[in-house]
This record gives C-alpha cells, structure tokens and sequence, in this order.
C-alpha cells in the first residue's frame, strides 16, 4: 500500500464522534482561562484547605488546581513542595520506578515542528530495528539491569501494529545472564508510546501484552496544536490524538499515561489540561490516568522551534509544575525523564515524582552501539548509567525499584485505583521495592552502591517489621519474608 493511501485509513472518524458530548470536547479554553484568572490571590487557609484534601488522597476539583497554580508567596509554595513528597509516600512509599526507553524506529509521516524525527527533516538518517536488532538492544538494557521498557515509534505503516507486535515479542522473547550472579533475567514489562490508533489495534496491542499505553496531547491549546502539528498530517487531528487514551480503555488496556509537552504554551493551562483530562477519564472509566509526564522540550535536530520557544519553562516554574499535579492528581505516578539535566531531575525526585529512567540512549540503535547517537529524536540531559542514578537516589534515602508485579498481579485500572486511593497499593509498593531491589543489588550494583544500597534494605525492612499495616496482615509478611529469602539463595522474579 503506498505511504499515502495508509495515512487516509488511519483516522477513523465515528472512533472521535462517540465520545464528543454535543459535539464538544472535554477542553474549554475558555473556561481553563477563567478558572486560572478566577484562582488568583488565593489565601493562605484555602491553599491548606486544598492541600489537606490531596493528602486525603482525593483528585482535586479544576478551581482548587488553579488556585495552586496562583500561589505566590515563597512560604506558601515550601509547604506545597513538602505536601507533595510527603503524599507520595503516602500513596507510593518511598521507592522510585526505574525504565528504560528503547526507540525501534524514526520513520515517521507527521511533521510536529519540535521533533528530530519529522518527515521533512532530510538531514535525520532514518532508520527501523529489524527483531533481531531489537533483541539486542534488549541484552544491553538487561545488562544495565532494567526490568521495564518502554518502546517508543515513530508513526508510519512500517512500524504500524505488525511491527509492534513483533517488536513486542522479540523484547519479551531475550534472556540474559545477569553479569555479576550470572542469574537469568528478562524483560517484565514492555509499555508503549506510540501515535494514537483504532481501537482494534489498540486490542492487539492488549493481546501482545503490554503494561501502560501511553500517548502525550504535547498541548492541550487547541490553536497552538495547530500551529506546530500541520493540518495536512495525521497528527494534525487534535481530537483523535484526545481520545487516543478512550479508545485504549475501551480495547481494555487501563493502564493508560498521558503527557503534555511543556514549551508549547503557557505551563498553567498545560497543567489545568491535564487535570481536565485525569477528571474526564475517571468520570467516564471511573480511573485516572497511570501516570502523567511532564516532558520539556528540549532541543532536536533541525527545528528551530526547539531552540526558541516561547513558553520556555524555567527550572522554579518546573518545580512547580511536578508538585501542582502531584497535590491535583495523587494516584496517579509521575514520571520526569532523561530530558533532565541531573541536577534538576535530583530536585523533581523530592517533589513526588514515581519514575524515571536511567542509562537512556534515545538513538535508534543507541544501546547496542554507544557511539552511534545521531539518529535521535531530540537532545538528553542526563546520559548517566543506571547504576550512578542509582547511588544518587540512595544517597537521598529512596530506595529504587524494578517492580513490575502491579499487571502481573491483576493490580491495574480500577483495582490499582482503589487500592491507591486507600493508601494500600504503596504497601505493595515497599515489600516488591525490596524485593526487586535485592535482585539488582546481587545481580549489577558496583560495589559502592552495594554498600548504600545494604543500609537502604535493612532501614526499609526495619520499616515494614514495625508498620501496623503489616502487623495486622500476618500472611502477607510470611510470604515476603519467603520471597526475600528465596531471592537472597539465587531464585528470581520473586513478588507480591
Ligand atoms: N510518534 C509518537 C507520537 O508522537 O505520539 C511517539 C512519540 S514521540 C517519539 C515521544 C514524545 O517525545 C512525543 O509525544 C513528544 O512529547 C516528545 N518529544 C518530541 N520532540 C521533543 C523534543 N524536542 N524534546 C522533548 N521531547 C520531545
Ligand atoms: Fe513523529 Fe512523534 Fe516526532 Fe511527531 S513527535 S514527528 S509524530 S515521532
């Protein structure tokens, strides 16, 4: 089929329409605008008020993000900041989710203004992984010692839904030796971010076995997304990238992420969109988002855009951004990423961010061949290896995670939501964050993050043996206490 008779087949249009109310979207400029405008000068007592509603683990209403996203003074925003850490760990616990992306292909037929990989871009050297490729990029990612991946595709009929799922199960097939205990691990959980699709394909996707599906709205300014996304291109349509994630739902994948792409437009209307968006997915799935990143542009080949934006988000306002959706939206995981300089990403860690990735190579082909970076999508600010992250986020007192027993446990959609909500899920999240972490300690750490890395197990587990929770839950201790045991004698993928 030629190139442009696949692009007329990709949008189908009543998969938009069935989820319009009169017509409409669930984004108003208008009323985002007036409820930012009607948020201002917000005082004191109302910004507790809210910040006491978050810690109750409640989504927060549209004019109580707004009146966040107005506060002024110095003092107020430290107690936002703090309030933010100390709700995640109230929903997480104190562990922090590695991944690691894996680019399989930058063919694409969009033109997004801000992206390396735009098809008008001649200078990008394109290219898409072969399975046996894909399997060896996956041996590098192992021999970090990364258990999730999240596959990234350009949009374009060679890498549609056939490719997917072979990549899919190329990843899913690697096994590897683990290179200190010789121990053989695999990749457990593949996520996807992927140009919206139909909901049949989205059901294969499902069928192929992946955990999260996720699909950034980049802005949620109707007519800066027309600015930067040509109208001519299939990226063009707001709306059918607006219910990518309602189709996803509907082919019954419920973990789904969303995203906005902060250098666009104004940063307070981004995050007002993705409130909006949280709120319309719970009322109609009666879950939230997954996760909610917050990516900034950073800049790509050859787009000018990239380079000088106009709505550059400074690092104080970023700070902000993480903590206003952490309090907004508090089940849900936030994910900053290697776009990040260390130094920044250091501080978004202590604002209630879930995950991060580490050891990123963005080239398609970059993990198998270090040298080769040049056919990548934009600039990294952090190519640090997953070990140095880790010892950072130790010497912090977080402990890293490689948990991926949420799926394979049935914990996902609203199961994970409602154990979110009571604060249960994080108690999950501890035993599975020593679990995991025991195995990357015994099977990659260096022998300085071993050291952190021993004082971190024995606090956490001095933790859980005096935590109410588990004194009450008798069964689920012994179990772990097993499984920690089993681990600690050479067995692997032990969880809760
Ligand atoms: N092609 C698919 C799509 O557009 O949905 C897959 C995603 S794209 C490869 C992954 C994400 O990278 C985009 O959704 C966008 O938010 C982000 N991105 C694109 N250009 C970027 C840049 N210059 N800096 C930072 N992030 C960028
Ligand atoms: Fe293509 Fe995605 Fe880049 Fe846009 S952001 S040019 S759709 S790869």
């Amino acid at each position: 089929m030629k190139v442009s008779d696949w692009k007329k087949n990709v949008i189908d249009q009543a998969q938009i329409d069935k989820y319009l109310t009169e017509g409409n979207d669930f984004i108003c400029e208008k009323t985002i605008k007036q409820k930012i405008q009607d948020g201002q000068n917000p005082t004191d007592e109302y910004i507790e008020q809210i910040i006491e509603k978050a810690l109750s683990v409640k989504t927060l209403a549209p004019e109580e993000t707004a009146a966040l996203l107005n506060v002024s003074s110095e003092k107020m925003w430290d107690k936002i900041f703090k309030a933010a850490l100390e709700l995640k760990k109230k929903v997480y616990d104190n562990r922090i989710v590695f991944f690691a992306p894996l680019y399989c292909s930058n063919l694409c037929v969009n033109n997004c203004e801000y992206c390396g990989f735009r098809e008008k871009n001649c200078k990008e050297k394109r290219a898409i992984l072969t399975p046996e490729e894909i399997k060896r990029e996956t041996k590098s990612v192992l021999n970090e010692g990364h258990k999730r991946l999240i596959l990234v595709f350009g949009e374009h009929p060679k890498s549609d839904i056939d490719y997917m799922q072979e990549a899919i199960k190329s990843v899913y097939e690697v096994h590897e030796k683990a290179p200190k205990s010789g121990k053989e691990t695999n990749i457990r959980r593949v996520n996807i971010n992927a140009a919206p699709m139909s909901i049949e394909k989205l059901r294969r996707l499902k069928e192929a076995g992946i955990g999260t599906f996720q699909v950034f709205q980049e802005t949620y300014h109707k007519e800066t997304y027309a600015r930067v996304h040509p109208k001519d291109t299939i990226k063009g349509n707001y709306r059918w990238r607006l219910y990518a994630l309602h189709r996803a739902m509907d082919a019954g994948l419920d973990d789904v992420a969303i995203g906005a792409l902060f250098g666009l437009y104004d940063w307070k209307f981004e995050v007002m969109g993705l409130l909006y968006h949280t709120l319309e997915l719970e009322k109609r799935y009666g879950v939230g988002p997954h996760t909610i990143s917050v990516p900034r542009i950073t800049p790509a080949s050859e787009s000018e855009l990239s380079e000088n934006l106009p709505y550059q988000v400074n690092d104080e306002d970023f700070k902000k951004i993480v903590a206003v959706l952490r309090l907004s939206v508090p089940t849900a995981g936030l994910i900053v990423t290697a776009r990040e300089k260390p130094e920044i990403k250091r501080e978004i860690i202590k604002l209630g961010c879930t995950q991060t990735d580490a050891s990123t190579r963005i080239g398609i082909g970059g993990y198998s061949d270090q040298l080769n970076q040049e056919k990548q999508q934009f600039t990294i600010g952090d190519p640090r290896d997953l070990d140095d992250v880790i010892q950072e986020i130790l010497k912090d007192g977080f402990i890293p995670s490689f948990c991926t027993a949420g799926y394979r446990c049935g914990r996902t959609g609203e199961t994970i939501m409602g154990m979110l909500s009571h604060c249960v899920e994080g108690k999950f999240c501890k035993l599975n964050g020593v679990l995991t972490f025991r195995e990357y300690l015994n099977d990659y750490a260096s022998e300085e993050t071993k050291v952190l890395g021993e004082k971190i197990i024995q606090k956490e587990l001095g933790e859980i043996y005096k935590e109410q929770y588990f004194v009450d839950h008798p069964k689920l201790i012994e179990k772990f206490d097993h499984q920690y045991k089993e681990i600690s004698s050479g067995k692997r993928d032990r969880y809760i």
